[in-house]
């Protein structure tokens, strides 16, 4: 497993928007199946960052993140997807508990 820095807090200003993935922006560089870049605006998960602990999705109140399959890539093949960003309701559990600080809550 590869221990990674934490997510850049801010991402929004030093990338930019690759590409949409469900419904959701997301900030490269990326490069399957290596760089995967940072998914999600309001609910950042840095998939190059993330381990594919789940922390995040059983803490959840509002089950904003669904399993992605990311075969290939050094850190974890899988990833939490913010699949329903906007649903957040910024409590901030999922931020706190990431034992990879891989996620970063901005309020829209
Ligand atoms: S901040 Fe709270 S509501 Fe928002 S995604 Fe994280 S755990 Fe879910």
């Amino acid at each position: 497993m590869v221990k990674c820095l934490p997510i850049d807090q801010d991402f929004q200003k030093n990338r930019k928007v690759a590409s949409k993935h469900n419904d959701h922006d997301v900030w490269g560089p990326v490069e399957p199946p290596e760089k995967l870049g940072i998914h999600g605006t309001i609910v950042a998960v840095d998939w190059d960052i993330c381990t594919g602990d789940g922390v995040c999705m059983d803490i959840c109140p509002v089950t904003v993140f669904d399993w992605a399959d990311t075969p290939g890539h050094p850190a974890s093949e899988k990833k939490s997807d913010p699949a329903r960003e906007k649903d957040c309701i910024q409590c901030l559990a999922c931020e706190a508990q990431c034992p990879a600080q891989a996620i970063k809550i901005t309020p829209p």
